[in-house]
């Protein structure tokens, strides 16, 4: 048997899919929203908040059946929940396990929060942030988000 009683009472198993294990507690939801996935989505959720870690205290564990993340999206994820793992399911079993890493730039995920950049004017370009360790930098204007990044999420 694998898996501590914790995790497998609150939110059974899933045949196919993708489990993300170790999100902060209270940041299951904004994980969601920086997926696209809102209230009006199809996807079969199980979302668990504030279930007990022993690693981390309280953590938040997200399961979406029938979809299996991709590296565009896995880099999202590391923007708010930067701990998290994510487990690929196929037929019940683990297939993938993903560590989450911080990549060395994000290209149209995050939104300046200068008004002047002009990647916040209409023009045909895409945001782009290099992460650095004390915070993610727009490549156009040099603009740090060093806190709250969840926010600045287009
Ligand atoms: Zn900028």
């Amino acid at each position: 048997m694998k898996g501590k009683p914790e995790d497998g009472l609150l939110i059974s198993p899933i045949r196919n899919g993708t489990v993300i294990d170790h999100i902060a507690a209270g940041e299951g939801l904004p994980v969601l929203r920086i997926l696209g996935i809102t209230g009006r989505t199809t996807e079969e959720l199980s979302v668990a908040t504030n279930v007990e870690s022993r690693q981390m205290g309280k953590k938040d564990i997200v399961k979406i059946e029938n979809r299996e993340l991709v590296k565009e999206e896995v880099d999202r994820i590391s923007l708010i929940a930067p701990k998290a793992s994510i487990n690929i399911i196929r037929e019940y079993r683990v297939v993938q396990k993903i560590g989450v890493e911080i990549p060395s730039e994000v290209v149209g995920v995050i939104r300046c929060p200068n008004p002047a950049c002009i990647s916040n004017a209409n023009e045909p370009i895409r945001s782009l942030f290099a992460c650095q360790r004390r915070g993610y930098r727009c490549r156009y204007c040099d603009t740090m988000i060093t806190r709250d990044v969840g926010s600045y999420i287009v």
